[in-house]
This record gives C-alpha cells, structure tokens and sequence, in this order.
C-alpha cells in the first residue's frame, strides 16, 4: 500500500529529523468521541499545538480537517460514534487529515484548539458536529459516502438518572456568615431546595438533599451522605463574607492538591475505601495508588463541572468574582470519588448580592443557571465549557 510506505517514510523522516528540528510536527495520540447522533464531539489529541482548516464540511458525506503542524506517523484508523461511523487519519508533509466519515448528514458548528490544561498535558484539537436540521435521519438523508453499515448505536442510555446532591450550607445552630438583614444559614436552604426543584423539572435527575430542613449536619456527615447515596454530583451552596461591602459576585471552589492530599489521607486511615470501592488486594501502596488515580479524575471532573457552572452564571448576567474558580481545601469536597463543587452564591457583607439571595425570584433564576450548567455537564459529552475557554484561543488560532 502506497498510503502506508508513506506513512513509514513520514516516521522515518520524522524520526531522523528529529534532532536537527526540535520544532517538529508532534504527533497525533489519539481520537476520542462523545456525544450522539444529533450532536458529537471528536476530540483528536496532540503531542503538539496544530493549526486547523476545513478542506470538506460535511456536504459530502465526509469532513475533513487539515492539520498544520501534525505529523501522522500512526496513521490512525478506526469506528467513529454518533454522527461519525468511522474516521482515518491520514499524513502528509508537515500536515495531517483528519477523515471523518458521516453516519449522516451534519455540519461542523465549531472547531477549536484547547492547549494543555485542567490535568491534560497535550494539545487537543476539539471538531464539534451537528446533525442538519431537516435532513431526516436514515431514509431521506443522502447516502453516506461508501455506504457504511449503520453507526452502531453506543452509549445505551445509562438506567439510572444521574445523582445530583445537594448540599444547602450550615443550619441549624450554625448560622454561617452574616449580612446586614439574613444570615447565610437562611438563603443555602431555600436555594438547595430551588435547584432540586429546577433538576426535577428537567426530569433527568434524581436529587438528595443534605439536609430539607434548617438543621445542623457535621460536615463529614454531608460527605458521608453523598458517597453513600452514590451521588454523581455534589454541590454545596454557600454564601461568602468579605470586610470590604464593595466586594461581590459568586464563585466556584473545587478541590484543591492539598485538599486533596488530605483527603488520601482521611479515607486511608478510615480504612474502608478500597472496600467501598471494591479494589482488588489488601496491599496499601496499592490502594494508594489507586485512590491517587480516582481521586485526579475527580479533580478533574469536578474542575470541568466548575467551568461549566461559571460560564451559566456568567451567561445569566452573575456578577463573578475577578478570579472566580479558586481551589480550596474545603472539608465537604473532600470525597475522593464524587465530582464536588462549593458555589458561593454572592456576598451577604453587600447589599445588593444580599437582595438578590434573599429574593425567592432572583434566587431561582441563579438556580436555574445552575441547573442548567448540571445539565449540560451531563448531557455534552467532554468539557463542554472548553467552548468558553477555547473561544479566544480560537479566536487567535482558527
Ligand atoms: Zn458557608
């Protein structure tokens, strides 16, 4: 086969080139798919940064991408999902092409580079697809190019409903921070109640409270209650506190390494996590290990999750704080295998995030925000606010 000599011949220039032009095209490492028929993300993963073009949008049957800067040595072929029933990568001098065959027809909505970050250490480059409206599926829809068999149908709808907990602040004897007219004790709760009413309007989620009432709950209580319910979120809505009245706006928390770190620390010494998690061997250095593992994607679901309830927030006109996502060790996020963030709603020390928690409307509206950004975490598959964070490195580099 012609393709693959030359794609031997690429490896070997690549290879052979590689200590004279350390610039060189990084390769592709992978390609991954999430999402469905109606939507679907290919995400190809980089060694290094590339420049994308479009050389077929879909009208063909086909997409098809250029890849500056990428060598493909590994010419990677294989199944496609959702609107993709197979792709190819394909190299050439100093670029790739990527070939994405369509199960159907649909169009690109958006192409981006996202660099390394939130835990990932390469480069991706992220092709969103979207079904075309009024092109029926199957029957009426042009024949895809080579006919293939139909998409097999992944990701059977998972049998339960994903588990939001959620976790209203304090309570009880603990009032929390203080405002000029309420007490942070008095808006957690009907805010938590406000956002499971918002999720089970939506009806794809089931939703345990911490607690339904104004009572105190041990923090490692609201931890317990959440790993015990097999919560796929946990959520805990606070409000914060600042000596200055001037400051205001919400902002995310999720863990931090050294909140993490503790965390390691807690659940091995309560002993019972690797039996909670049915890991195999009795071996600490292990279960270490293991815990390490779960524990980073968690951080990192939970940083992806954070991102994606910023951008809502952002989107219904929440003043956010300057640096809003802020890690921090707090003591209720610290459940090693539940995606947690701590959303501080506003500040009760200024007056208007005060009226603004303190009003039942207003406070649905943010929780509606918030409901939304939970279903999108679920609903899109990958990091779905990469759009947000990639829309200026797009902007830069099409
Ligand atoms: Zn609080």
């Amino acid at each position: 086969m012609t393709a693959v000599a030359f794609v031997v011949i690429c490896v070997v220039l690549l290879t052979a080139g590689r200590g004279l032009a350390s610039a060189a095209a990084g390769e592709v490492l992978g390609v991954r798919f999430g999402g469905d028929g109606e939507r679907t993300r290919v995400v190809v993963d980089l060694e290094r940064t590339a420049r994308g073009s479009v050389i077929e949008d879909g009208t063909t049957g086909r997409v098809t991408l250029a890849l500056a800067g990428v060598a493909s040595g590994r010419g990677l072929n294989g199944a496609g999902s959702g609107l993709v029933s197979g792709y190819r990568i394909a190299g050439a001098t100093g670029a790739s092409r990527v070939h994405l065959d369509l199960a159907k027809t649909a169009e690109i909505e958006r192409r981006f580079l996202l660099p390394p970050g939130d835990g990932v250490r390469h480069y991706r480059y992220v092709i969103d697809l979207k079904a075309k409206s009024g092109a029926a599926p199957a029957v009426a829809a042009p024949a895809p190019r080579n006919a293939p068999a139909p998409a097999p149908r992944r990701a059977a709808p998972r049998n339960e409903r994903p588990l939001i907990v959620i976790d209203a602040g304090h309570g009880g004897h603990d009032p929390g921070t203080r405002g000029a007219n309420a007490t942070e004790r008095q808006v957690t709760l009907p805010a938590a109640q406000a956002l499971k009413a918002e999720l089970e309007r939506l009806g794809r989620y089931r939703v345990v409270l911490t607690r339904n009432t104004d009572v105190y709950v041990t923090r490692p209580r609201r931890v317990q209650i959440a790993r015990e319910a097999g919560a796929d979120l946990f959520i805990s809505l606070h409000a914060d506190s600042s000596p200055d009245p001037a400051t205001r706006g919400a902002s995310v928390y999720t863990l931090s390494e050294q909140g993490a770190t503790r965390a390691v620390r807690q659940v091995l010494r309560e002993g019972d996590w690797a039996r909670d998690m049915r890991l195999p061997g009795r071996d600490p250095s292990v279960d270490r290990i293991l815990l390490d593992m779960t524990q980073r994607a968690t951080q990192n679901r939970s940083a992806q999750f954070a991102r994606v309830l910023l951008s809502h927030l952002e989107a219904d006109d929440r003043a956010l704080l300057r640096r809003s996502h802020r890690d921090a060790g707090f003591e209720v996020l610290l459940a090693p295998d539940v995606p947690a963030v701590l959303l501080e709603m506003g500040f009760m020390t200024n007056a208007d995030d005060e009226r603004a928690l303190t009003d039942e409307r207003s406070r649905r509206r943010m929780m509606r925000a918030v409901a939304q950004s939970i279903d999108r975490y679920f609903t899109q598959p990958e990091t779905p606010t990469m759009v947000a964070d990639a829309r200026t490195t797009a902007r830069g580099r099409p």
